[in-house]
């Protein structure tokens, strides 16, 4: 991981090391490079895309998110249509910057250098459990990236450590794999990044092929935004990703 700090010394982002590919970028911001309660994203997106690296000029992408299962995708040519209602996006046009915004659900990078596509979800327990990730992926596939070549970047979310479920969220998951549900509830706790990754590995992305920001949002609210651990006044976690 790679962080480089603003002018507080705080951290803006995290990098995996080795993921971006042929001028491709991504990034997850932490707090500091994120967007701030009541803030405005393009207020704060400005100063994260240079500071991460990105392309000076490319047109970032935000999605109404909606805790669904709709992927849009961004097309060659067109002018992109602003603000779709979706959790995921796809696109193989260089000079648009794909985000999502996350405070504890699980923000997921795709790419896939061999067809020059990249994708972006972003997955609360709803959206996981309505097949976000293998929508997603699917629709990748219909662009010429194949889950077998495509490397996933799974960002900082709440971990099993913090995350209180009911039987309703509990039940489906647990039938998913026994191991992503913790305890014997009422409370149980939840998984929810390795939920991420099951279905990722489900959908045909090699194990060795996704990587983790291994880190409890919950448990570090010092560097990134929890909406759980922060009453619901928590700011959001920006993550993004571009071709070239
Ligand atoms: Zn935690």
């Amino acid at each position: 991981m790679t962080h480089l700090s603003d002018e507080t010394g705080e951290a803006m982002f995290i990098k995996l090391a080795g993921f971006d590919v042929g001028g491709g970028c991504h990034a997850f911001s932490t707090r500091s490079g994120g967007m701030p309660h009541g803030g405005k994203l393009e207020a704060c997106l400005p100063r994260f895309l240079a500071a991460a690296g990105f392309p000076a000029g490319a047109t970032p992408f935000p999605l109404r998110q909606v805790h669904g299962n709709q992927v849009h995708i961004v097309p060659p040519g067109a002018r992109p249509t602003q603000d779709p209602a979706a959790d995921g996006a796809v696109t193989a046009r260089s000079g648009v910057i794909l985000l999502v915004r996350t405070a504890d659900c699980v923000p997921v990078l795709l790419m896939n250098a061999a067809s020059g596509v990249v994708g972006v979800i972003h997955a609360g327990w709803r959206g996981a459990l309505a097949g976000v990730v293998a929508r997603t992926l699917e629709v990748m596939a219909s662009l010429g990236a194949s889950p077998s070549s495509t490397r996933a970047a799974i960002g900082p979310a709440i971990g099993p450590c913090c995350f209180q479920v009911g039987e309703e969220v509990a039940a489906p998951f647990a039938r998913l794999s026994p191991a992503l549900v913790k305890d014997q509830g009422p409370p149980w706790r939840l998984d929810l990044p390795g939920a991420v990754a099951h279905l990722l590995r489900q959908t045909g992305v090699p194990e060795e092929g996704i990587r983790r920001v291994a880190a409890c949002t919950r448990c570090r609210t010092d560097l990134f935004f929890s909406h759980r651990g922060e009453q619901g006044l928590a700011g959001r976690l920006i993550a993004a990703i571009t071709i070239a």
